[in-house]
């Protein structure tokens, strides 16, 4: 079986994409990455997941796919953005960046809350070429958290048309319209075909 390399320590991820694209993947099986992380030095999504892809092509000399993602606020010029992960500090942890962004927009009424997920998905292949493609998923900043699925700033989110937050979406809703579903879903037909030429 042709093996892909998912650029990502993260398991929670490598499960979301096997469920996001493993029937598209056909013959080809995802597997994680436990080499050396590259410096995330990019301006935007899409130079950072190709950063993390094309590290993870270079190690294990395989397909290499990756995301980087996070939430645009309108209201603060599209931050946290690429820094969604860190925007509490050192820490990266979950619970700290959803508390700043959340006193951050204390004041803020409901109408001018709107914010989207934004996902980057690329790949590389091992003779150099790479491509990108951008999932957006449009909706609000909640004011207090709600939901007890997925991660991250999950509880704060409400998708455009959902009076839920997607931590309150069970992962077979999420995984049908979320930003990371739309941006593999545009990506990986491309791959696939660029795989079986
Ligand atoms: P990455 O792993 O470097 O792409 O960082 C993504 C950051 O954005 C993390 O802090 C996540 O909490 C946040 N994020 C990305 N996608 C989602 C999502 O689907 N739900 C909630 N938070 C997300």
């Amino acid at each position: 079986m042709a093996r892909i390399v998912l650029a990502s320590h993260n398991s929670h991820k490598l499960q979301e994409l096997r469920a996001i694209i493993g029937s598209e993947l056909g013959v080809h099986q995802l597997i994680g990455y436990d080499g050396p992380a590259p410096v995330e030095d990019g301006t935007t999504f899409a130079e950072n997941a190709l950063i993390k892809a094309r590290a993870a092509a270079a190690h294990t000399g395989l397909p290499a796919l990756a995301d980087d993602s996070g939430i645009a606020v309108d209201i603060l010029g599209g931050s946290p953005g690429i820094f969604s992960a860190r925007w509490g500090g050192p820490a990266r942890d979950d619970r700290q960046n959803l508390e700043l962004l959340l006193w951050q927009l204390k004041d803020v009424a409901p109408a001018h809350r709107a914010a989207q997920f934004v996902c980057a998905a690329a790949y590389v292949l091992p003779d150099g070429s790479e491509h990108a493609e951008l999932g957006v998923w449009p909706g609000r900043v909640l004011t207090e958290p709600d939901g007890e699925n997925g991660f991250g700033y999950d509880p704060i989110f409400a998708p455009e048309g959902e009076e839920r937050s997607s931590a309150g979406l069970s992962s077979g809703e999420k995984n049908l319209t979320s930003h990371r579903a739309r941006a593999f879903r545009t990506l990986v037909p491309g791959l696939i075909a660029r795989l079986e030429e």
